[in-house]
């Protein structure tokens, strides 16, 4: 591919995240010519994800799974614990994998090690290529999309896929405005040892702030995500590795033994974000670009994953069939099966994490017998479980292991 590009079976992919390189990886799986652009991100990126059985699936079709699974920690149970001191407290949850015949409810990975993976499964693939540089300008026409680099050079493709997060350039040119709202948390994160082994649990306190979740990784180490008020966030800033080690063996009642917090942290202030459309104009937006959600639940790149796995499924069978892979019916078709998947997490997380904030009563009754139901009537249990794992509708077929 050259600076200026113009064959009808291509694709670009705007941003190097994990959505972005999931969708440039699947669609040159594909067999579409597809061109990667964007910036690695110039601060390193502490958090981990924890990658729900179908994402790993999907991983493990497009051949970066192989790279990247001895990094990684299996999620064998799930535990809830109610933090909040409240009058109304749910009875503690605790889910296991093996209710509902899966070994592990995903892998828990640190972001940095999933990209290198990404990377180096990117680079082997003969039909793509990637572009360190940053997009100033997405130019939508009536057959292709135009993308402007920094350095002079333009790309032009049929589709392009925007990869490029929360301040998406590709959906400002799509024309696409988002339905937002800002929480007054921030999360705060950083990866920790322990003394005391995890025993594959990830578990979540949710205090009245909103949630502390800790989640393994290999070995006696695991990854916090702690969602505090925003001067919570910046006295814990404040504290040395002693203290915030201290800290949260305190908040965790010890049930990791002594803590041992490692230096990298990051500071996310909460939001809930989700595009109108996920696709007009030729662009296609996924993983962030389209959705941010609150860390709870493990959902936002799950969900990211799932766009990617969708559009490439479409747009390869569009160019097999011959037809525009940029095209109206594509995109229309790609917002359809998107729409209700990301809505309906959407949803749940969002009201999970009020009725957490809220000091109205019925608020937190709800949510301690919502709890208390999913604890203790088994069906539910067990549906709520798969359908936290990955959703009964719309699933993409590179989550079902099929090759596209
Ligand atoms: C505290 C926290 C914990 C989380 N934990 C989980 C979890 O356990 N499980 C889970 O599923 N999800 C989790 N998430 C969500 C997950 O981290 C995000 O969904 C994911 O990182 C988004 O990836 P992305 O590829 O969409 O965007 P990004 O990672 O933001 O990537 C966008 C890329 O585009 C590039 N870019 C942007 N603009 C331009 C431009 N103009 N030119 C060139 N390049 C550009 C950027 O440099 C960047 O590399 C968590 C989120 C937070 C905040």
């Amino acid at each position: 591919m050259s600076g200026t590009h113009n064959d009808r079976d291509a694709a670009v992919v705007v941003g190097r995240g994990p959505a972005g390189l999931t969708a440039a990886i699947a669609l040159a799986e594909g067999g579409i010519q597809t061109l990667l652009v964007g910036l690695r991100p110039a601060k390193a990126d502490n958090r981990t994800t924890a990658l729900l059985a179908d994402s790993v699936t999907a991983l493990d079709t497009l051949g970066v799974w192989p790279l990247s699974r001895a990094k990684a920690a299996p999620l064998k149970v799930m535990r809830i614990v109610d933090d909040t001191g409240r009058l109304w407290r749910a009875p503690e949850v605790r889910f296991e994998a093996r209710e509902i015949g899966l070994d592990a409810f995903g892998h828990n990975i640190e972001n940095r090690d999933l990209i290198d993976a990404m990377e180096e499964r990117a680079r082997n693939l003969p039909g793509l290529r990637i572009v360190d540089g940053e997009v100033l300008a997405i130019k939508p026409e009536r057959d292709h999309v135009a993308v402007d680099l920094k350095d002079g050079s333009t790309y032009r493709a049929p589709i392009a896929i925007g990869a490029d997060g929360r301040k998406s350039i590709c959906r400002a040119a799509a024309d696409i405005d988002m339905d937002d709202r800002d929480y007054p948390q921030v999360a705060i994160t950083l990866c920790a040892r322990h003394s005391r082994p995890h025993h594959d649990t990830s578990t979540e306190f949710h205090t009245p702030n909103g949630p502390f979740t800790l989640v393994p990784l290999p070995g006696n180490r695991s990854s916090l995500v702690w969602v505090v008020a925003p001067e919570t966030a910046d006295d814990l800033a404040s504290r040395d590795d002693a203290e915030l080690s201290a800290e949260i063996e305190r908040a965790s009642y010890s049930i990791l033994g002594k803590i041992e917090a490692e230096p990298a942290r990051g500071r996310f202030p909460l939001r809930v974000a989700t595009a109108r459309r996920f696709a007009d104009r030729r662009i296609a937006l996924v993983g962030e670009a389209a959705h941010v959600i609150p860390p709870i639940g493990a959902q936002g790149l799950n969900l990211g994953l799932r766009d990617a796995a969708t559009i490439s499924e479409l747009a390869i069978k569009a160019d097999r069939q011959h037809q525009d892979i940029g095209g109206d019916e594509v995109l229309a078709h790609y917002d359809r099966l998107r729409r209700a998947d990301v809505g309906s997490r959407s949803f749940a997380v969002d009201l999970l994490n009020r009725t957490l904030l809220s000091d109205f009563l019925p608020a937190q009754s709800m949510r301690g017998l919502g709890l208390y139901l999913i604890d203790r009537i088994g069906p539910l249990r067990r549906a709520v479980m798969r359908e936290g794992v990955a959703p009964a509708a719309a699933r993409p077929r590179l989550m079902r292991g099929e090759a596209l």
